[in-house]
């Protein structure tokens, strides 16, 4: 095979998509883009026990919301198919049998009780002693022809050390003989998943391994799978996890926030992604917003941190507020149109200029909900708020204000921001006041609350010229007009 670079994703279907899980996608997407690569889907289902109904579309919609698209895969195919590993499972044996050839693995034969009793007698209760490892041919031979049931282990050197490198930690070395003698092959001919992940990865061509590090410890044995088989080592590039806190990690188990999540609840996928790229990786400058192909040209493995990452709400929101302020006003009106449709129940007002007087306003989508309570009817609200000492209003000032505005407001036939504006600017001019002392006045009448988006003007655009006038009038009425 050529030096094309070929990166992998390859999540188990859990039916949501980890933080942490998604980060390791980013990375690997965005070494195989940089370098005009291959990035290449594998879902590992082969734990049955976790496997959920309906999770491999997860993983799908996941990634294509996410803007990332695969070139090979369970559902776009390829030339290294299949895709995916349940389906692969066939294949596995005859390179553990070749192992057993080369004198780098071997079959044991020994029984669950032994195993049980070793185990007992191992305070450690993890390392295989090695009973089959040296069993005469002639032993093996009868036993395989007798129909004795086998595992097939990895034979790990005892003595001296294994070196490997990891992109982000460096050489790492560990002593041979703590590496337990691995199972490769199980009683019912599967492989395990460790000598899976190997095998396809070679055989899928795949130059960069990006991983969370909890698979670090594990690396050397598939280092020395890789030895035995003589195959070329790919790079490793092992990420420290993504954190709640300084003690625990995010997980969705523990109830802590999942991509589709943070969807739902309104973040925009775009500033999640871009969130989550930093969460581990630091850019060269100090811009931190991009966009996927600004952080496909930024992303260089010498900025992930070895350190872990903490998962920081309020810049995520932060983050996304940028985002939201940087949508096009029609693609804002989009985003916010369910939460509006939630909230109102109006059809008449004019959504364009809610929409642009709520869009400074939104971090997350759902924010609009508590700002156009308004709108639908006028809120009970007391003549107090009337009052407003930079604006020098009273409820004396705003009865007479809201008197003068009136006949103003009823004479519009063209009824929008700029008619609106001029009409009421050039009352204040005629009167000599301040526009404020005019304005204030209004805003409270028809939103009848203290802070609303947008001022008077955008007010009355929003509700339009009757229900405006209608609520000026009972503002009149309110101040004892
Ligand atoms: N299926 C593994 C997981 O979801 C992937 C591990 C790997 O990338 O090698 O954790």
């Amino acid at each position: 095979m050529s030096n094309r670079v070929r990166t992998r994703f390859a999540p188990s279907p859990t039916g949501y998509m980890h933080i942490g899980n998604l980060r390791t996608a980013l990375y690997t997407y965005f070494i195989a883009r940089k370098n005009g690569g291959d990035f290449i889907l594998r879902i590992e289902d082969t734990d049955q026990e976790r496997y959920v109904e309906g999770a491999t579309d997860v993983i799908y919609k996941t990634l294509r919301l996410a803007g990332m698209n695969w070139d090979e895969g369970p559902d776009v195919g390829g030339d290294f198919g299949p895709y995916v590993q349940s389906e692969r499972m066939g294949m596995f044996k005859e390179y553990a049998e070749q192992l057993v050839k080369a004198g780098k693995a071997y079959y044991c034969f020994c029984d669950k009780e032994r195993l049980a009793k070793l185990h007992e007698a191992d305070a450690l209760g993890a390392m295989y002693d090695g009973h089959c490892r040296d069993l005469p041919e002639e032993e093996v031979a009868a036993k395989l022809a007798a129909g004795t049931p086998y595992v097939i282990r990895q034979k790990m050197p005892k003595t001296g050390e294994t070196t490997f490198h990891d992109e982000i930690y460096g050489d790492i070395t560990v002593e041979n003989a703590a590496l337990d003698d691995q199972i490769l092959i199980k009683t019912d001919g599967m492989p395990t998943y460790n000598f899976a992940n190997v095998v396809d990865d070679h055989l899928m061509g795949i130059t960069h391994v990006v991983r969370g590090n909890e698979y670090l410890s594990s690396a050397p044995k598939y280092n020395l799978l890789y030895e035995a088989f003589g195959w070329e080592v790919p790079k490793y590039v092992h990420c420290a996890p993504v954190m709640k806190d300084a003690h625990a990690k995010l997980s969705k188990r523990n109830g802590d926030a999942s991509f589709e999540d943070l969807i739902a609840k309104g973040y925009l996928a775009e500033a999640v992604v871009n969130y989550i790229a930093l969460l581990g990786w630091a850019p060269k400058g100090e811009e931190e917003i991009f966009t996927l192909e600004q952080l496909i040209e930024e992303f260089s493995l010498d900025g992930i941190s070895k350190a872990p990452a903490i998962f920081d709400p309020v810049k995520l929101k932060a983050i996304n507020a940028v985002y939201v302020r940087n949508l096009p006003l029609d693609a804002y009106i989009e985003k916010i149109k369910p939460y509006l449709d939630q909230a109102i129940q109006r059809t008449d007002y004019d959504i364009r200029v809610l929409a642009q007087v709520l869009q400074p306003r939104t971090e997350v989508l759902p924010d609009v909900i508590d700002q156009v309570d308004f709108i639908d009817a006028l809120p009970a609200y007391d003549n107090a708020m009337y009052c407003h000492k930079k604006m020098k209003t009273t409820e004396e000032s705003s009865l007479t204000a809201l008197n003068a505005v009136l006949p103003v407001l009823e004479a519009i036939d063209d009824w929008n921001v700029t008619t609106i504006h001029d009409a009421l600017m050039g009352l204040a001019a005629q009167m000599e006041v301040k526009n404020g002392w005019l304005l204030w006045p209004v805003r409270t009448a028809v939103s009848g609350k203290q802070v609303s988006p947008g001022g008077g003007v955008e007010l009355c655009a929003i509700l339009g010229k009757a229900d405006t006038l209608c609520r000026i009038r009972k503002g009149i009425a309110q101040l004892g007009g």
